[in-house]
């Protein structure tokens, strides 16, 4: 089918959900992708933040090849290997002592929220079940997951709510301590707001925020599921920050592009989901498990954190040089691949998305004035010039 073919079938029976951009994708390898009619284009969003590898990294789709004539699924009644070895190596390379695997962030994420809730309840505290996120986050679209999230839009016409979520503004530390008490079962923060603009944590913000749930006897759970598996340059971003959660999540890019979500956690906690307390049917099987182990030793062994890195650095100086030189940036913010451009003057965002669409190059927004871009880790220099040469025109018409 070429692209109208596919937009029209995908709009006579989808629910309307997305606003999706006038196209369709079929094929990609690498930066690069291409539509259903032929044409092609560099993508600095990567499925939002998903193919840290780039599109079909060769071990991720041996993997899947390998395993699709194995088994596919068996369901959790029964041990899996994958499985038992992405926990493993997850384990090792990062704090946690345990992993429970699901299907989506916001899976994860409601995970958390309940194994908080479940380990505050196991010490007697039935009433410490409260849970306390910022302004501006973004953890899902179940009902618990978009009730944490300090975002009206998404939870009109959803009501009732489930009960027991505090915001605070994020980045201040003394609301955070003001929100924080004895009924408070966990704190859930974004060491970098991705949906909610590319905020990036204050230094020392995550210590705090740790240091107060340790006064409190409540959690710290570091929603990772965009910033985890290596997109801003080490595996998890709390890393960087030399912070140590109790529960971390991830999803996004943990499988190199297959549906797979985590939740991490240390064996104090973990110990409160005994059997029958949390289960899911897909979450860890086989298919996706095999893909996510080949996606994470690719990740932590062909150097593609140090490109993520230098990438980076490199992206940031374009940026911040052409920032520097136009009216039409007001900042350049984020770390590492996940990076957000704040357009000066309430600058539209959508618009410039468009036209860069049109020129040949794939990147996103976070929030209406703020241009969003999330490569794959393993993108190269010239790619990142080629987009900056664009982008500077772009703007430059505009002003
Ligand atoms: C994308 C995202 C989620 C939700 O993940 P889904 O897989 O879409 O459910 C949750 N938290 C953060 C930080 C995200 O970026």
């Amino acid at each position: 089918m070429n692209n109208k073919e596919i937009m029209e079938l995908s709009d006579k029976a989808l629910m309307p959900t997305y606003a999706r951009f006038p196209l369709a994708l079929v094929k990609g390898k690498g930066t690069r992708v291409w539509d259903g009619d032929g044409r092609q284009y560099l993508d600095f969003l990567s499925g939002i933040a998903v193919c840290n590898l780039g599109h079909c990294h060769p071990a991720v789709t041996r993997a899947i090849c390998e395993q699709a004539v194995k088994l596919l699924h068996v369901s959790n009644l029964y041990h899996i290997e994958p499985q038992a070895e992405l926990a493993a190596l997850l384990t090792e390379i990062t704090f946690a002592d345990k992993v429970f695997f699901a299907n989506s962030g916001a899976e994860a994420n409601e995970g958390a929220i309940k194994l908080a809730r479940k380990y505050q309840s196991d010490k007697g505290l039935a009433d410490k079940y409260r849970i306390v996120t910022a302004s501006m986050s973004f953890h899902g679209r179940t009902l618990a997951t978009l009730t944490a999230t300090g975002q009206e839009k998404v939870k009109v016409g959803f009501a009732p709510l489930p009960e027991g979520f505090d915001y605070v503004p994020y980045n201040d530390i003394d609301a955070l301590a003001a929100a924080v008490g004895d009924d408070t079962a966990a704190v859930m923060l974004e060491p970098l707001q991705g949906e909610g603009g590319v905020h990036t944590a204050a230094p020392g913000y995550l210590a705090k925020a740790l240091e107060l749930c340790e006064q409190h006897g409540a959690l710290l759970i570091l929603d990772e599921v965009q910033t985890g598996a290596g997109r801003t340059g080490t595996f998890l971003a709390c890393e960087a920050e030399n912070v140590t959660p109790h529960i971390a999540t991830m999803a996004k890019g943990l499988g190199g592009g297959v549906p797979i979500g985590a939740l991490l956690a240390v064996d104090e906690v973990a110990d409160s989901f005994g059997p029958g307390t949390h289960a899911t049917t897909f979450g860890g099987n086989p298919l996706c498990t095999a893909a996510a182990l080949a996606a994470t030793r690719t990740l932590i062994s062909e150097h593609i954190l140090e490109n993520c890195r230098s990438a980076s650095e490199y992206f940031f100086d374009k940026l911040e040089s052409f920032a520097a030189s136009t009216p039409a940036i007001s900042e350049v913010r984020g770390k590492g691949l996940l990076i957000g451009v704040e357009l000066a003057d309430n600058g539209d965002a959508a618009a410039v998305v468009e036209k860069l669409m049109e020129k040949g190059f794939l990147v996103g927004t976070a929030g209406p004035s703020v241009v969003r871009f999330a490569p794959p880790l393993t993108v190269d220099k010239s790619e990142i010039a080629a987009l900056m040469v664009t982008f500077e025109e772009i703007l430059e018409e505009q002003g």
